[in-house]
């Protein structure tokens, strides 16, 4: 893989060989769950009311009732629960990479304040792959990092 190309490592606290994540758009700086997690900004959801419809599929119509989103913390695969609030059932399953964290200013030049990060997925011209171009080899290296 591509990670010797580059010092993968949390730029924050220096921790390797887990996954990292880097700001949406941009290939630095590399961010580990742990560090992400102790800045995570508290979200709401958009509240829905689930219905079911005559041919069987479940709908949500939001009901703009702004919500608490419990704080999350990023499983081995690397995901947190979506910022769509929970489902059907009532639970928030984790299915998204991205994370949403305050950023206090001195760690990055380009980003601070409410800070989207995804996956660092390093290529080999040195910098990342955007999360949706990366190859499943690359992607699977990513997951099969520890995450802590
Ligand atoms: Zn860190």
């Amino acid at each position: 893989m591509y990670a010797e190309k580059r010092d993968y490592k949390c730029y924050i606290c220096g921790k390797k060989g887990v996954k990292l994540w880097r700001p949406y758009g941009d290939s630095d700086p590399f961010i580990c769950a742990q560090c992400a997690e102790k800045r995570q900004i508290k979200m709401q959801y958009n509240k829905r009311i689930w219905s079911k419809n005559p041919d069987g599929t479940v709908e949500g119509v939001r009901t703009f009732r702004w919500m608490p989103l419990p704080i999350w913390t990023v499983n081995e695969d690397g995901l947190v629960p979506s910022y769509e609030g929970p489902n059907q059932n009532g639970e928030n399953i984790p299915s998204t990479p991205r994370l949403i964290i305050y950023l206090e200013r001195g760690i990055s030049e380009r980003h601070s304040g409410k800070t989207e990060l995804l996956p660092a997925i390093p290529h080999k011209n040195g910098g990342v792959w955007t999360y949706v171009a990366a190859p499943e080899e690359c992607l699977l290296w990513w997951r099969n990092l520890p995450t802590r």
